[in-house]
């Protein structure tokens, strides 16, 4: 195996709050690497309401998830930090010489002097079709929310898609221009999203270019994809290529297992540092607990906030550090690229 990417520091999660730990890791001069199990940035922000708006930003009164994201990339991107997106921390182990090793899902390694869980409600993973063998198919005939940039492979193909709310409808629609056949399964006849999507993957249907299956996929082979209808009837539906749009869903998954207390599945910090029992190792976000929890993001800045100082004491430990203005001082000009 390659020797792991060494680090002073390791954020877990890169939604809001992991975003703005690298920030201030970078204030500090503190170098960072983030990994997140999705293929982007953004976590509860993009993935739950990228188009709704948000009130409660400091000195923000009024952007949407997204437009937070896009903000705070821009904000870190000075101190570019390196993204690691599509891989799911899987371990984390602490060493004998004080530094921590941790695993992707991917076995791509880190060593790491400081680590940041930022996790959120757990990593956000696509929900499976519940059909026995099905899995042997992912990553060459089935496919789960894939992104809109990448629906070219399914060029000509004949393709089923399951699901039934906004994502399963707006993909089948933006496929339906791309295959050479489309099929929408959902287990009923009906479809959430906004009223115009809907509508227009009711014209599709009924101009032909998107065919309905309604049922329940019970059974799956190369050939194709059976199905039981509501009416018991059978169906099979052939395919080259089957999308899986069922939402995605937060799994604190391998998070349990890393020998840290959990209490109702939060992590516990102290409030001076948000570091956990272990030391070099914090919790900030939804992911951690403490007296007055409150899951916002303005609590999540903060705590990264004084995680990043914290975490001084173990990057440098021989240095005391003062407390600088990004208004007045040049070393923060110098490092954020601003005159
Ligand atoms: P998250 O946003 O959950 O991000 C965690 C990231 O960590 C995810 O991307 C996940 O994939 C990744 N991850 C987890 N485990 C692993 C692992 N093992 N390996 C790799 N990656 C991993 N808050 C407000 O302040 N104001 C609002 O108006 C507001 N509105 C909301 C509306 C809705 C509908 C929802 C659901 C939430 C809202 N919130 C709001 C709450 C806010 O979104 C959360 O507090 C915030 O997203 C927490 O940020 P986070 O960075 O801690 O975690």
């Amino acid at each position: 195996a390659p020797a792991p990417i060494e680090t002073d520091a390791l954020i877990i999660g890169a939604g809001p709050v992991g975003l703005f730990q690298a920030f201030q890791l970078g204030l500090l001069e503190v170098s960072c690497h983030i990994v997140d199990a999705l293929p982007r940035a953004g976590g509860q922000c993009v993935e739950l309401y990228g188009d709704k708006p948000i009130y409660d930003i400091p000195g923000t009164p009024k952007t949407t998830g997204r437009g937070l994201v896009e903000s705070l990339l821009e904000q870190v991107a000075p101190f570019k930090p390196r993204f690691h997106l599509g891989e799911q921390i899987e371990t984390l182990a602490r060493q004998d010489d004080g530094r921590i090793l941790l695993a992707t899902h991917r076995g791509k390694r880190f060593l790491a002097r400081t680590v940041f869980i930022a996790a959120g409600v757990g990593a956000f993973v696509p929900k499976r079709i519940a059909v026995e063998g099905i899995e042997r198919l992912e990553g060459t005939k089935l496919f789960y929310h894939p992104d809109s940039e990448a629906l070219g492979r399914f060029t000509g193909q004949t393709v089923v898609v399951n699901g039934g709310d906004e994502a399963a409808v707006e993909t089948a629609l933006a496929l339906a221009s791309v295959a050479k056949q489309v099929t929408l399964v959902h287990r009923r006849d009906v479809f959430q999203g906004d009223e115009a999507t809907v509508a227009m993957l009711r014209r599709r249907v009924a101009e032909g270019s998107i065919r309905l299956a309604i049922g329940q996929p019970s059974a799956v082979d190369d050939a194709g994809l059976k199905l039981i209808t509501p009416e018991a009837q059978n169906l099979f539906l052939p395919f080259d290529a089957i999308v899986g749009c069922l939402g995605i869903s937060p799994r604190l998954g391998p998070i349990a297992h890393w020998g840290l207390e959990l209490v109702r599945k939060q992590i516990p910090v102290d409030t001076e540092k948000y570091e956990t029992r272990e030391r070099g190792i914090f919790a900030i976000g939804d992911i951690n607990t403490y007296p007055g929890k409150k899951k916002l993001i303005v609590c999540g800045f903060h705590e990264a906030t004084l995680a990043a100082w914290g975490a001084t004491a173990i990057v440098f430990p021989d240095k005391s550090i003062p407390l600088q203005y990004t208004t007045t001082s040049t070393r923060l000009h110098e490092l954020l690229g601003v005159k």
